[in-house]
């Protein structure tokens, strides 16, 4: 008998002697916050009488332990409980956000760091990550665009499949490593006006051929959960749509984890308007191929407190009483939660070593690895005259100046709820660690941190989710920003670290502008003024405006939030001691009345009206997709296909030669794009196909090989309703952008004679 069988012979034991209400239970998640008034209690109740069949949000091993121990030794029939936990960039060790992370371009080195988040999670008790955030984001105003991996399909399928990895390890119940749930199913991204949860429309087209891929790869690499989305697709919530869940999903991309839904996104079926009301929703959400309901714990009624309750899931024993639900359903929802707690192990081990996991977290190489990821995920925008890397030679005095500089939350960024605020290294810390004795490193922050003008929805929660949040000492304006100014004036260089909040992105956490937020951006034009060279540090979790500072500053050195040991990243990127060669996983545009903007868009009208469609200004981003500098030259040369022409279903295989001419190492990420001249569907000016990021010895060069498989070539056509492969011409670009001009074509023929 194989693993599996014995496996679901225990699965079959176990149902057979569950009553409706133990079913439910299984499939109900319950947030808990061991410190709120009134949730708690309600909570533990639920998992004694084994109504409770996972929790989220508790990441102290002691307090898993307490809990399990309710579940395993207390509830009727001692199923464990599985904990879920919001893993983003790191659990103690913090990350840079996963935009930042994206843009290492380097799927093995985001492979390692979500091993590294596992380990620690697992090492508290935590056995599945709602992570990664797979949505693609296209609009820069969605503060969700920090979770992902930006506005590619493909990258972002690479990235998916990495982290799936990463968490996973070889096979779930992997020691030291927990299940992997990708989120949002599906199109979350695409909230109108970039507002987080509005509605959302997209054509089946844009569906597949964008929203899904990432998806189909995680799939691919064995993901064990999915998490839906709270938003709607053409009218048709994500907790409820049965097409999605169960025709594509399930039966298209052969998913055979467990699926849950976002938080209370069940009970929200009757907020959008949609259920009747609770028994309605769960009946529709299970129908549709739901398995379990991640609920708050709490109702929100209009116009008052909120108040405990349970699940929406608890009326399905009612339901199938009734006869209204056929009980199979529920058992299948059942077999996929409890076959995942077995091939996690948790019948054998329900509980974590507390002991041990106070040694797992933060160990040296979590957070050497946290530098090296940091360092990885910068992208150099701008450098003229070659102002970095700093020169230790000339430099006697630097002037670190900005809200950002000394200030931890920003530098972790947001999604960070059991790390450790004190250790986090910040920029002002790591100039002064990485400059030395013979250079002079001042600091003064010239404004206030911006804090958030709307007050979050999370307001009433946040203090019991230990998240980052602005420091508010009390600040003199007009001296702070006048001793600024007269230290950057005293200096040598001034390093100005502007950007966002942590707060300014992540969920709830959309923007209006992309502007410099506060008075950051008077404080670079009055350090400008002194005529001190500039270089920006940018901590951020989208693309801002740059316009105003693009010609003000020497470089600009986009950091991200850059997550615990950021500020030694940035610093010995600075000073040269690594090369930056990060690259964009976004469009930056120039103004947010640009976006959505993206590279690979559809050509349409006359090919000369592509760049003149604004009054004001041109429709081109201001640093294109892929692109980011590093410290030297990069060539490329003899671009060679092994063929002209293929067949339908051929490999081509592409190899170019990149050179490094420069007298210092340089990294840079080789991308490879494709377009399709015509066919059976309009088709992307340009999209990615294949990249790859090298370091550069002095002088060296390298010869790249990439393939370009059928698979690449397949798209979901409108005109056919159906995913085709079309005979055409193609033309192929390599580079390190995504405008790279290196260029050749080939043609795909039906039948090759
Ligand atoms: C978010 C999810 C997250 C969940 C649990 C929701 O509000 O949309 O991404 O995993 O909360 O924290």
């Amino acid at each position: 008998m194989t693993t599996n069988e014995t496996l679901q012979q225990r699965v079959d034991t176990l149902l057979a002697a569950m009553t409706l209400e133990e079913k439910a239970g299984q499939l109900s998640q319950y947030f808990y916050f061991r410190d709120m008034p009134g949730q708690a209690e309600p909570v533990e109740a639920e998992v004694r009488a084994g109504r409770a069949g996972s929790l989220l949000f508790v990441s102290d091993p002691a307090e898993t332990n307490r809990l399990q121990r309710i579940a395993v030794e207390e509830s009727r029939l001692g199923i464990p409980l599985l904990f879920g936990f919001d893993v983003i960039h790191g659990l103690r060790t913090i990350f840079p956000v996963p935009l930042g992370l994206a843009s290492s371009w380097d799927p093995q080195l985001y492979e390692r760091v979500q091993a590294i988040a596992a380990r620690e999670a697992r090492a508290v008790g935590i056995h599945w990550a709602f992570a990664p955030m797979v949505d693609i984001a296209r609009d820069p105003r969605w503060g969700r665009i920090v979770e992902g991996a930006g506005e590619d399909p493909y990258l972002g399928a690479q990235m998916a499949a990495a982290q799936v990895r990463g968490f996973q390890g070889e096979a779930i119940g992997a020691p030291d490593h927990v299940v992997a749930g990708p989120k949002h199913f599906l199109g979350y991204g695409a909230a109108l006006g970039g507002r987080d949860y509005d509605e959302v429309n997209l054509s089946e087209s844009e569906l597949r051929n964008v929203y899904l891929p990432p998806f189909a790869a995680a799939v691919q690499e064995g993901a064990g959960n999915i998490m839906t989305s709270y938003v709607g697709i053409n009218g048709v919530p994500g907790a409820a749509d049965r097409h999605l869940l169960s025709d594509v999903l399930r039966d298209e991309l052969g998913f055979d984890g467990f699926v849950v839904s976002d938080a209370s996104a069940v009970v929200d079926l009757t907020t959008h308007r949609f259920a009747r009301d609770d028994r309605d929703a769960a009946a529709r959400a299970i129908r549709a191929g739901m398995d379990m309901e991640m609920f708050l714990g709490m109702r929100f009624p209009e116009g008052s407190n909120p108040v405990p309750g349970a699940c929406a899931f608890a009326t399905l024993p009612e339901t199938v009483r009734a006869g209204e639900l056929d009980e199979s359903l529920l058992d299948e929802a059942v077999r996929r939660v409890l076959l995942m707690k077995l091939r996690l192990g948790l019948f054998e081990q329900p509980y974590t070593n507390e002991a041990q996991a106070a040694t797992t977290l933060s160990l040296p190489e979590h957070r050497e690895l946290a530098r090296i990821a940091a360092e990885r995920s910068a992208v150099l925008l701008h450098n003229a005259d070659s102002a970095l890397p700093l020169d230790r030679s000339t430099l006697r005095s630097i002037a670190v100046i900005g809200p950002w500089a000394d200030n931890k939350p920003a530098t972790l960024g947001p999604w960070v709820f059991a790390h450790d605020l004190n250790s986090t290294v910040t920029v002002l810390e790591g100039m002064r660690r990485v400059a030395g004795a013979d250079i002079q490193v001042e600091h003064a922050p010239g404004v206030p941190a911006p804090t958030r003008q709307i007050p979050s929805p999370f307001a009433a929660m946040e203090q019991f989710l230990g998240g980052a949040s602005a420091q508010a000492a009390p600040f003199d304006e007009q001296a702070e920003f006048e001793r600024a100014i007269e230290l950057a004036r005293a200096s040598d260089v001034a390093v100005l670290v502007l950007g966002e909040a942590a707060d300014m992105n992540g969920e709830a956490a959309s923007r209006s502008t992309l502007d410099l937020p506060g008075r950051q951006l008077e404080l670079l034009e009055a350090v400008a003024a002194t005529g001190t060279p500039v270089v920006l540090v940018l901590l951020s979790g989208r693309p801002l405006d740059l316009r105003q500072v693009a010609e003000r500053a020497a470089a600009i050195l986009v950091a991200w939030h850059p997550g615990s040991e950021g500020g030694l990243a940035v610093a010995r990127l600075l000073f040269g001691e690594v090369a930056p060669g990060g690259k964009l996983p976004v469009s930056w545009p120039r103004s947010v009345g640009q976006v959505p903007l993206i590279y690979s868009r559809l050509n349409s009208h006359q090919p000369h009206t592509s760049t003149m469609r604004y009054w004001e200004e041109e429709s081109t981003p201001l640093y294109p997709f892929g692109f980011g500098l590093t410290y030297g030259e990069v060539t490329y040369a003899n671009l060679s296909l092994d063929a002209k022409e293929i067949g339908l279903d051929d490999t081509l295989e592409v190899s170019v030669e990149v050179h490094n001419p420069s007298s210092r190492a340089v990294e840079e990420v080789a991308q490879l794009y494709l377009h399709q001249r015509y066919g059976r569907a309009a088709r992307p000016v340009r999209e990615l196909k294949a990249f790859e990021r090298v370091t550069l010895a002095p002088g060296e060069s390298r010869t790249l090989h990439f393939q370009i498989t059928a698979a690449e070539r397949r798209y979901w056509s409108s005109e056919q309703a159906t995913y085709v492969l079309d005979a055409s011409t193609f033309d192929l670009w390599v580079g390190g952008a995504s405008t790279a001009s290196l260029h050749a074509e080939f043609a795909v023929h039906d039948h090759l004679s």
